[in-house]
C-alpha cells in the first residue's frame, strides 16, 4: 500500500446526518471520503475506484449493507477491502451475519467516536501489515532462489517451492529435518565450523559450497545465510537463500575450454597451463615431490612468420607442437603459452639428468628441418628449465626463474637448454660432452681392448684371458670403463660399443691362433642391455662366423642380474648360446642375488667369485666362509671357479687349499695391450 497516499474511505449510509458526521470525523483524521446512500451505489462505484476501507450501514433501502458487502467480497479486485459494518441492531445474529459475509469488523449506532477511531486505526495498520506479508509471501513462493528458514538449532521450519525444485525435497520431507540433510560430504568439517563461526559472529555468511540433492547428485550453490536475532540477542532463526550454480558452472566450463585451449594446436593455453601448474605444485607440496618445468621458445620463428607469412607460421607451430608431443611420448603436460612459446610440466620426481636428456631430445626434434608447402627451413629452439621447490615454491616464482633460464639459453647462442641452477648446467654439460665424445670415439675407433691373463691354479699355466675395454681418449690418456660404461648403458651406446668389443676380441683371437699361438679361451664382458636385444644370439653367431673363431674359445661374462632376469626368456637365450658352443660365466658372483635353483637349470660353465670376497679371504672369516661355500656349490654343479682380483700370495694359498680352479689378478698380470699380451705369452709360453 502506498503509505504516502491518504487512505480513501467509502461511507455508505442512508442517513445524511450520519454520513456527514462520519465524513467530518474521517477528514479531521486526514482521510479521504466518498459517500453513498445505499449498497447499489457503492457496488457501482467499485468499478471506478477502489477504497481502502468501507464503512457500511447495515440497514439501507434498495440494497442493504449485508448484500452490498457480500457482492463486494465476490469481486476478486475488491475482496481484500475491509468492510466495517455499522449497525443499530446490537444483536448476536447480525454480528454473526456480518462476519459470515466477510465483514472485517463492526461498530454499533449510536457511534462511539473513540471506538470508531481505534477500530479504523487498527484496520489500517492491519491492512498495511497484510500488504507486506502478502508481498513477502509472493516473493517467497515465486523467487527462483531456494529459501530455507530454520530455527536456532538449524532444524528446517519452512522451505519455498524453489527449494523443492533445486533440492528435490518436498516441503513435508524437509520440514523438521536438520540442514545437514543437504550436506554433500565435499567439504571438511572445518569448512562448516568456519561458516557457523562467521554466521554467529557477524549474523551473516555468504559463499559458494556444494550440497547434495535428494537424488544424490551434488551441485554447487551460492548461498547467503542470515541469522535472525531475538530482542534478547539470542539467535531465533536462520534464513538461507541460495541459488543453484550448476548451469552457470557448465557454461563457465565450456567457456573455460574454449578460452583454455589454443585454437590452432588444441593444446592448453597459458591460462590453463597456469591453473594446472598451481594445481600440480599444490599436490607436490603435499607429497614432497619435485616438479620440473621446461619453457621452450623457437629461435627463428619471427623470421619465418614475417618472411613466409602467417599461414606458414601457423603450419610451423602446428608441426612444432606435433613433434613436441611425439617426443614427449606421454611424459608431462604440454601447453602453448602463446606465439612460439611452449611449456612442459613434468610432475613426479625425475632427476636432472633425465630432464636434461628430455630437453636435448626436444631440441633435436626442432633441429630436423621443417618442410612446409614444399619449402624447407631450419628453426631450432631454446629451452629454460626450473624445478619446484628448489627454483620456486609457488608458480609465479618458479616461472620467473624458468624464464630467466630461457633467457640465459638465448644469450648462450640459442639452440641449447639451460637449467636455472648453474650446478645442474655444469653436470648436464659434462655429461653431454661425455656423450658426444663417446659417440665420436666409436666412429673414430678410439676404443681398444686390453687383455688380462687367467691362470690355472694347479699347473700355473694360462687358462685364458679376459678382454677389458679401454678408451684411448685424446688428451685424457687411457680411460677405464668404470667412467664411461654407465653412461654408454644409459644412452644405448653400449650396444654398438659391446658389439665392437665382441667382434674385436674374436677377430684378434682368431689372428693369434692362426699365427700359431696355442689357443686359449677369451672372455668378453656383456652388458644386460646387450643381452636384452632380441637379436642377441644371432649377433653372437654372426660375429663368430665372420671372425672364424671356434665358439668354444669364446666365453661370455654375464652378471647375476642378467642371468636372473626374465627367467624363461633368459633360459632360451642362454641355451641357444650354449648350443652354439659358446661358454658362459657368471661375473662378480656373490654380489647379486643368484638363485641356486636357476643356476642349476642354466647352462653355465663358470662362476667368477667377486674381488670383494677375494680381497680379504685370508683374514676375514666371513669372506672365507663365503668363498668356501661358493667353491663347494660350483663344484657340486660341475662348474669351474675363477677368483678375480688376486693380488697376493696369501690369497693364492687360501684359494689353492679350497680347490679354486683359476685365478686372475694383478699378482699374475694386469690387463695389458695386445702387444704386451703377445710378449707375455712368449715369456710364459
Ligand atoms: P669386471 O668384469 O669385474 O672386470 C674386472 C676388473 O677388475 C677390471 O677393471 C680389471 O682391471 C680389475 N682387476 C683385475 N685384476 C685386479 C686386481 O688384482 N686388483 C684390482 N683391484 N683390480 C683388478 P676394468 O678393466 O676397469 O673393468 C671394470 C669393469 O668394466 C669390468 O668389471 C666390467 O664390468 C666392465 N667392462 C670392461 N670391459 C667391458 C666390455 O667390453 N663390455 C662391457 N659390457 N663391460 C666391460
Ligand atoms: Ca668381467
Ligand atoms: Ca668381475
Amino acid at each position: 500500500m502506498d503509505l504516502a497516499r491518504k487512505s480513501l474511505f467509502f461511507v455508505v449510509d442512508d442517513d445524511p446526518v450520519t454520513r456527514l458526521m462520519l465524513c467530518r470525523f474521517l477528514e479531521r483524521h486526514g482521510y479521504l471520503t466518498r459517500t453513498f446512500a445505499n449498497g447499489a451505489q457503492v457496488t457501482e462505484a467499485f468499478d471506478r475506484e477502489m477504497p481502502d476501507v468501507v464503512l457500511m450501514d447495515a440497514k439501507m433501502p434498495v440494497m442493504d449493507g449485508f448484500e452490498a458487502c457480500r457482492r463486494l467480497k465476490e469481486r476478486p479486485d475488491a475482496r481484500h477491502v475491509p468492510v466495517l459494518m455499522i449497525t443499530g441492531l446490537n444483536d448476536d445474529e447480525s454480528v454473526d451475519r456480518a462476519f459470515e459475509i466477510g465483514a472485517s469488523d463492526f461498530i454499533t449506532k449510536p457511534i462511539h467516536w473513540a471506538i470508531l477511531r481505534n477500530r479504523v486505526h487498527y484496520l489500517l495498520a492491519n491492512i498495511e501489515a497484510g500488504h507486506k506479508l502478502s508481498l513477502a509471501a509472493r516473493v517467497f513462493d515465486n523467487t527462483g532462489e531456494g529459501i530455507v528458514v530454520t530455527d536456532a538449532q538449524a532444524v528446517i521450519q519452512s522451505v519455498n517451492p524453489a527449494f523443492t525444485h533445486i533440492t528435490g525435497y518436498a516441503d513435508h520431507e524437509a520440514v523438521g529435518r536438520r540442514m545437514s540433510l543437504l550436506k554433500s560430504g565435499r567439504h571438511p568439517q572445518e569448512f562448516y565450523e568456519k561458516m557457523w563461526h562467521e554466521l554467529l559472529a557477524n549474523g551473516q555468511w555468504q559463499g559458494e559450497f556444494y550440497n547434495r540433492r535428494k537424488d544424490g547428485t551434488i551441485y554447487p550453490q551460492w548461498a547467503n545465510i542470515s541469522a535472525v536475532f531475538a530482542p534478547g540477542g539470542q539467535v531465533e532463526n536462520f534464513i538461507a537463500v541460495f541459488s543453484d550454480l550448476t548451469a552457470l558452472r557448465e557454461s563457465e566450463e565450456n567457456l573455460l575450454y574454449v578460452t583454455g585451449h589454443d585454437a590452432l594446436t588444441s593444446l592448453p593455453n597459458r591460462h590453463l597451463f597456469h591453473e594446472r601448474l598451481v594445481f600440480v605444485l599444490d599436490e607436490a607440496r603435499d607429497s614432497g615431490t619435485m616438479v620440473w618445468v621446461l619453457l621452450l621458445d623457437l629461435d627463428r620463428f619471427k623470421v619465418v612468420n614475417e618472411t613466409m607469412g602467417h599461414d606458414v607460421g601457423d603450419a610451423l607451430i602446428v608441426e612444432v607442437s606435433r613433434r613436441l608431443a611425439v617426443n614427449l611420448g606421454g611424459r608431462g603436460n604440454l601447453s602453448r603459452l602463446g606465439g612460439d612459446e611452449f611449456a612442459v610440466i613434468l610432475p613426479k620426481t625425475e632427476d636432472s639428468q633425465s630432464v636434461a636428456q628430455l630437453a636435448e631430445t626436444l631440441l633435436q626434434a626442432m633441429r630436423i628441418p621443417f618442410v612446409i608447402h614444399d619449402v624447407e627451413f631450419f628453426v631450432g629452439a631454446s629451452i629454460g628449465i626450473g624445478v619446484h621447490p628448489l627454483d620456486g615454491e609457488d608458480a609465479k616464482t618458479l616461472m620467473k626463474n624458468v624464464d630467466a633460464a630461457l633467457y640465459h639459453a638465448k644469450e648462450r647462442g640459442r639452440n641449447n637448454f639451460q637449467f636455472y641452477r648453474n650446478e645442474m648446467n655444469t653436470r648436464a654439460m659434462a655429461r653431454m660432452r661425455m656423450e658426444t665424445s663417446l659417440r665420436v670415439a666409436l666412429e673414430r675407433q678410439e676404443f681398444e681392448l686390453y687383455f688380462q691373463p687367467q691362470i690355472h691354479l694347479a699347473s700355473g699355466t694360462l687358462a685364458g684371458v679376459e678382454a677389458l675395454i679401454r678408451w684411448n681418449r685424446p688428451g685424457h690418456g687411457m680411460v677405464s670403463p668404470g667412467e664411461f660404461i654407465p653412461l654408454a648403458e644409459e644412452t644405448g651406446l653400449i650396444i654398438p660399443m659391446g658389439n665392437w668389443a665382441l667382434a674385436d676380441a674374436c677377430q684378434r683371437a682368431m689372428r693369434w691362433f692362426a699365427s700359431g699361438i696355442k689357443p686359449f679361451r677369451v672372455a668378453v664382458n656383456l652388458s644386460g642391455i646387450q643381452f636384452e636385444q632380441p637379436d642377441f644370439v644371432a649377433r653372437v653367431t654372426e660375429i663368430l662366423s665372420t671372425s672364424g673363431l671356434a665358439p668354444h674359445w669364446l666365453e661370455l661374462e654375464l652378471t647375476e642380474s642378467i642371468a636372473m632376469g626374465d627367467a624363461v626368456e633368459t633360459l632360451v637365450k642362454l641355451k641357444s648360446c650354449s648350443e652354439v658352443g659358446v661358454r658362459l660365466s657368471i661375473d662378480d658372483f656373490g654380489t647379486g642375488f643368484s638363485s641356486l635353483k636357476y643356476l642349476k637349470r642354466f647352462p653355465i660353465d663358470t662362476l667368477k667369485i667377486d674381488q670383494s670376497f677375494v680381497r680379504n679371504c685370508a683374514d676375514d672369516l666371513e669372506d672365507a666362509v663365503i668363498i668356501r661355500a661358493v667353491i663347494g656349490l660350483a663344484h657340486s654343479l660341475g662348474l669351474t671357479v675363477i677368483a678375480e682380483g688376486v693380488e697376493n700370495r696369501e690369497q693364492i694359498d687360501f684359494l689353492q687349499v679350497h680347490g679354486c680352479n683359476v685365478v686372475q689378478g694383478y699378482y699374475y698380470a694386469r690387463p695389458m695391450s695386445e702387444r704386451a699380451l703377445l710378449d707375455y705369452l712368449r715369456q710364459h709360453g
